[in-house]
């Protein structure tokens, strides 16, 4: 089986009808459907929450007045191209626009896909001048696209790049790829990432406990097995994880493969994905209800990108009251207590 690319090809595989505004869906942004994740479609579930998330949706053509092309600021704060400066200590850099999934949801959807350019030598020279320069930059975040798309060789050369600029402390890569497409990660991709001086750390973007294939937790165990420390990246998505019980099994997952849950994100602003949206005050009840049934190691901070560029903030419920005279604290069931001083 390959990946899925086209309607056509999800045509024939059942998971769409033929439908015009479909077609307009697909010119937005590209499709591509692994066969580990078209594998854990179930096509008798029109909700199905793999789907959803991969399978063009004729709701991507309704554009919301609120909903941007650049919904958290990349451009922004882009000094170079290829890298995003939005806090003194860490840059994103992005090699590449390819991924091995076009997420409906994507906040880059209007960055990403094979069309996409991938840096070229001179700007990425210019890139690693620009973070070789300022010796502030302590962590280097690759992004993209998937950095795990790029070939080992490659990858490798620029993590070496990366561990040659000695404040570089952190070298960190977001990838959906070994989730998504599992067979990628291997013993020369990891031994060509492991950079000599620096700590690599990699963030996968994981939304649904069905995602955690076995297949998945294999390569997820080869990434820990090597000494990488691994965090997750959530969305929070309508249709696909906003109730706590789905939310409790994917952080369960998470930890049981060694993958410290980070960020719960807020959907962003992006333009057609209104269907994925929910809002705040339903994550925070949803971060509520995880408190009181999952431990401190399974628990996401809940972010949201603030639109314009001007970085993530936590969101979560607050548990402590607005009284001037006396600290009143919520516990984790919603019983209020009083707490002195
Ligand atoms: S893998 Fe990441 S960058 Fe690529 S489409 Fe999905 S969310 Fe966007």
């Amino acid at each position: 089986m390959q990946t899925l690319r086209s309607l056509e090809a999800l045509e024939r595989d059942g998971l769409v009808e033929s439908d015009p505004r479909l077609a307009e869906a697909a010119r937005a942004m590209a499709i591509a459907i692994t066969p580990e994740m078209a594998s854990l479609i179930d096509r008798t579930d029109a909700g199905d929450p793999i789907a959803r998330q991969f399978v063009p949706s004729v709701r991507e053509t309704e554009i919301a007045p609120e909903e941007l092309s650049d919904p958290i600021g990349d451009e922004a704060r882009s000094p170079v191209k290829g890298v995003v400066h939005r806090y003194p200590d860490r840059v994103l850099l992005k090699p590449l626009h390819v991924c091995p999934v076009y997420c409906r949801f994507c906040f880059r959807r209007e960055k990403v896909g094979p069309g996409g350019e991938a840096l070229s030598p001179a700007e990425l020279a210019a890139a690693l001048a620009y973070i070789r320069e300022r010796p502030e930059i302590w962590e280097v975040i690759l992004t993209g696209g998937d950095p795990l798309m790029m070939a080992p060789r490659r990858l490798g050369e620029l993590i070496a790049a990366l561990d040659a600029i000695e404040h570089v402390g952190v070298i960190r890569i977001h990838s959906r790829v070994p989730i998504v497409d599992p067979s990628r990660i291997t013993g020369e991709l990891l031994a060509a990432i492991t950079p000599r001086r620096a700590t690599l750390w990699i963030g996968v973007h994981c939304n649904h406990p069905r995602e955690l294939s076995p297949a998945a937790r294999a390569a997820l165990a080869m990434l820990a097995d090597a000494g990488i420390p691994l965090i997750g990246q959530t969305v929070l998505l309508a249709g696909v994880n906003d109730d706590v019980e789905t939310l409790e099994q994917l952080m369960r997952a998470l930890v049981s493969a060694r993958v410290k849950p980070y960020y719960l994100h807020h959907p962003d602003l992006v333009r057609g994905t209104s269907h994925f949206r929910v809002s705040i005050e339903r994550g925070q009840e949803l971060m509520r209800a995880l408190r009181g049934r999952l431990s401190g190691l399974a628990q996401p901070t809940y972010v949201l990108d603030v639109p314009g560029g001007h970085g993530k903030v936590p969101i979560g419920p607050a548990y402590l009251g607005d009284d001037p005279d006396a600290v009143q604290v919520r516990d984790a069931f919603g019983e209020t207590h009083r707490y002195p001083g």
